[in-house]
């Protein structure tokens, strides 16, 4: 029976290789999921795919495992981005847990006039995408970006990628209108922080050739709600839902 619990490991996987646990890894196969010597667990790192692989030994220090054979071949995720206001408390744990699982492959916490949190923690932000990949069942962890400020954001824009725009004002386009017609290879949704864009954002922004102002809505929805709701649209329309 194919083993159900899953970790990412940064090493190859290939038939035969020894890959090393650290000591936070090696604590979540003993004191988390219990697992004995002897047990498999299913590996992946991004690249090579999943992997069965066997624990041959373990300790408080650390551990190996034994890669046995594939299960799964990788697959490549669209190219979803994330562009967010981080916000106060946990809840930027929490929108990096879901815009994971939700398929995001890059996360870049953006600075706005009115975000309030100017500073994330990025070994945390990628601690928490990397569970959520373990437990999804993704065969990749997205890439979290350094926080941006929004000019420096739109002056590197990718060259063929569209930026939904999520504009709680104004009339605009639904996403899968703003989708209908272009597939482009990158699709970045932006959302601001607790008090919006300010209008000079808002401004400059719908004035930027890839960007499309996109609505979520007749109602206006909490920051972490609009990137939940924003990537579900994009990926029903666009992504790898259909
Ligand atoms: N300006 C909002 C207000 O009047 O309360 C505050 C911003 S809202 C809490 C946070 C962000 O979520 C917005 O900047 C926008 O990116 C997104 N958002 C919320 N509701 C939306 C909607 N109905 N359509 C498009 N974007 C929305």
């Amino acid at each position: 029976m194919k083993p159900s619990q899953r970790l990412f490991i940064k090493s190859a996987l290939n038939q035969g290789a020894k890959l090393r646990l650290d000591a936070d890894q090696a604590h979540y196969l003993i004191n988390v999921l219990r697992m004995p010597v002897g047990s498999e667990i299913l590996v992946f790192n991004g690249k090579d795919g999943e992997w069965s692989a066997e624990l041959v030994s373990v300790s408080k220090r650390g551990g190996e495992l034994f890669c046995l054979k594939q299960t799964r071949a990788q697959d490549i995720v669209p190219e979803l981005w994330l562009a967010f206001a981080p916000v106060k408390g946990d809840r930027v744990d929490y929108i990096v847990e879901k815009a994971t699982e939700l398929g995001a492959c890059v996360i870049i916490p953006i600075i706005t006039e009115r975000t309030i949190v100017r500073k994330v923690n990025h070994e945390r932000l990628l601690a928490r995408c990397i569970e959520a990949a373990e437990q999804c069942g993704r065969l990749s962890v997205p890439e979290v970006f350094p926080p941006l400020p929004l000019s420096a954001f739109y002056d590197q824009r990718e060259d063929d990628a569209l930026i939904l725009f999520a504009d709680e004002a104004g009339d605009n386009m639904t996403i899968a209108q703003s989708l209908g017609e272009a597939k482009p290879p990158i699709v970045i949704l932006l959302t601001g922080p607790e008090g919006g864009f300010t209008p000079l954002e808002r401004e400059k922004l719908r004035g930027c050739e890839h960007v499309r102002p996109v609505s979520l809505g007749p109602r206006i929805l909490r920051a972490d709600t609009a990137t939940f709701a924003g990537l579900a649209l994009v990926q029903s329309v666009w992504g790898d839902w259909t």
